[in-house]
């Protein structure tokens, strides 16, 4: 394993262990809940959204590590930003773990790049961005990866 596999890895096993931004939101303005059957992951997203400015993200749920990580990663990448910016956040990340292209604006989360090799984790990596877009879309019902 190289060096970098290896730091990817460890920041992966650190956020799934001690997610991040890992409460309810009182006051969230969205809450939606996601599912991803194949691996039994679970979360409830919460969204403070205010003038297109997603103002505060957190989550609550149980899953395998990559999930929670990716959850965890999410929501620090998120904050602060408009839905804008975080709808083409997801649009990159999900080009990275589906087509494997690289962008330098993915900061942390191109940690989970290697998830490409492992096509049933991809689910696993996007479960909290397709609850994300759900909540942005204005969705209605439980969001399932299947
Ligand atoms: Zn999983």
């Amino acid at each position: 394993m190289s060096d970098l596999r290896a730091l990817y890895q460890e920041v992966i096993i650190d956020h799934g262990r001690r997610p991040r931004n890992f409460f309810p939101l009182e006051q969230a303005t969205y809450r939606k809940d996601g599912h991803n059957p194949l691996c039994g992951d679970r979360l409830t997203l919460y969204l403070v959204e205010n003038n297109d400015v997603i103002e505060n993200i957190s989550f609550e749920g149980t899953g395998c590590a990559i999930s929670m990580a990716s959850a965890s990663l999410m929501t620090e990448a998120l904050k602060g930003k408009t839905v804008e910016a975080a709808k083409k956040i997801f649009a990159d990340f999900h080009a990275l773990v589906t087509q494997g292209k690289a962008t330098d604006d993915l900061g942390k989360l191109a940690v989970l790049a290697g998830v490409i090799e492992f096509p049933a984790r991809v689910k696993c990596a996007t479960l909290a961005w397709h609850t994300l877009q759900a909540c942005l879309q204005q969705e209605t019902g439980l969001v399932s990866t299947e």
